[in-house]
């Protein structure tokens, strides 16, 4: 029999991993069985992976975040590696995937392992490549044993790359950009080179095998995401969808937990009918998606273009966040694109948790808003998302200690504090008088005020073409 939590929970039994979720997240343990046992939420637990805090992703439970790190072949070494696990579960990452492709990823696989308290996930593919030396290279029997090494270090979940078949790769030829997932793009190379179908579409009944053993959770790999919004939901991405709905069920029977990667980039009106299709085809397995990123304009600013799709994605059911850092296709993230991406993405996991009213979700709003109204700095700064990030803003401009119970800060200033002026004016009793009192009417504000902006008379403004044109020297910069 499987060694797994779905299993387990099939079985009826609640195991520790799921008493210790239930209480991070305030359910019913029987709850949290139910939901395992039903494959609508996952525990990645491997079962060599002493160090974990058992946590849970699932649509009904706390929208979680997964922070990408690793080395690549230009940048490569035990101690920043290990300070790369440490960043991302400083700022809050609930799970870690090591994509490193470059040297000693053993060494380092095993000590992210032996440290980490969050679910380490991977993607076998990448160390595949590495030893055959080429995609072309790869066997079926070489993936597997890496697989199977991996899942013996104690990795929690692997992204397999399974759903990207030789009858899809032709629905790619009109796309704007081809097929951007690494994994998705090494497939199709070797299913061209070799005229056969994808080698992990083919082991795929020796890798449940291997995770049934050792409880490693699918991440099920959407090789073929959009990588801009011309390419959004197109056939390719949807037929391959279709195929990970049925490796969804195949690795379910053999009682191996499956999550499901989503796209990609996605512009803002078709996010939700992405995730109701995913949820659908794959009969309610979490979804994991990758922003989506809701335009391609921004370069630079992509953990923002992404945080906002993601939101909408958390709101609409995706379990699961993979933060995207403001060095998105243009380079390898440092230490403060890690802050920075990591903090998009809780905002945007929160703000799904409060739009589907999670239980307590709303309590660190309200709790942060009190103390901003109580003007309780400290508390302020404690309760912030990034504490140190609120108190150096504060701090630039009033460092001093009395000011943190100040009645104001820089932003309006003493005289224009609204907060302390709606305090003050409550504490008068002016509130009540401007209810029972004030003839609003023929207040002289009221005057100032009317019309409102936006309905002014325009009627007395020369026509635009006869404003003539522009001078040629203010077209450009100064
Ligand atoms: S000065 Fe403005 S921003 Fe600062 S606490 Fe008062 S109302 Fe808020």
């Amino acid at each position: 029999m499987a060694n797994t939590q779905i299993a387990a929970a099939r079985e009826g039994t609640i195991t520790e991993e799921m008493e210790r979720v239930a209480e991070r997240e305030n359910r019913d343990p029987e709850f949290v069985r139910e939901q395992v046992a039903d494959g609508q939420a996952v525990i990645p637990a491997n079962t060599n992976h002493d160090a974990l805090d058992p946590m849970i992703i699932g649509r009904e439970f706390s929208t979680k975040v997964n922070a990408n790190i690793g080395n690549s072949e230009t940048t490569s070494d035990l101690e920043t590696e290990l300070e790369k696990l440490h960043t991302a579960v400083h700022y809050g990452a609930d799970t870690v995937m090591d994509l490193g492709t470059g040297t000693d990823l053993d060494e380092i696989r095993e000590t992210h392992l032996e440290y980490s308290p969050v679910p380490l996930g991977t993607v076998p593919l990448y160390e595949a490549v590495k030893q055959a030396g080429s995609p072309e290279e790869i066997t079926k029997e070489l993936l597997l044993e890496i697989i199977e090494k991996q899942a013996e270090q104690g990795v929690d979940y692997m992204t397999i790359h399974a759903g990207i078949l030789a009858e899809h790769l032709p629905l790619t030829d009109g796309r704007k950009t081809g097929i951007v997932s690494r994994g998705g793009s090494i497939m199709a190379k070797w299913m061209e080179e070799h005229g056969e179908q994808n080698p992990l579409f083919q082991a795929f009944e020796g890798i449940c095998e291997i995770f049934a053993e050792h409880d490693v959770t699918f991440s099920l790999g959407d090789s073929l995401r959009p990588g801009c919004l011309a390419d959004a939901c197109d056939e390719a991405q949807y037929a391959e969808l279709d195929t990970l709905g049925e490796l969804t069920r195949r690795a379910w029977e053999y009682d191996v937990q499956v999550m499901v990667e989503g796209p990609g980039h996605v512009p803002m009106h078709k996010i939700a009918e992405n995730v109701q299709r995913q949820q659908n085809v794959c009969d309610g397995a979490p979804f994991y998606v990758l922003g989506p990123l809701v335009t391609d304009v921004a370069p630079g600013y992509d953990h923002i273009t992404s945080a906002i799709g993601a939101a909408m994605a958390a709101q609409a059911g995706a379990a699961m966040l993979c933060y995207v850092t403001p060095k998105e296709h243009l380079g390898l993230p440092e230490e403060e694109d890690v802050r920075d991406g990591l903090a998009a993405y809780r905002i945007a996991a929160h703000a799904g948790d409060v739009a589907n009213e999670r239980p307590g979700a709303r309590d660190w709003d309200d709790a942060l808003s009190e103390a901003r109204y109580d003007f309780d700095w400290r508390e302020q700064f404690r309760l912030a998302l990034d504490p140190d990030r609120a108190r150096e803003y504060h701090d630039q401009t009033l460092p001093g200690d009395n000011y943190k119970e100040a009645r104001f800060c820089s932003m309006c200033g003493v005289e224009f504090c609204s907060m302390r002026i709606d305090q003050d004016a409550r504490e008068d009793g002016e509130m009540e008088r401007l209810d029972t009192e004030t003839d609003l009417e023929a207040s002289p504000a009221a005057e100032v005020n009317l019309p409102p902006v936006g309905t002014h008379d325009s009627g007395d403004l020369p026509p635009v073409e006869e404003c003539g044109e522009y001078p040629a020297e203010s077209a450009g910069d100064d």
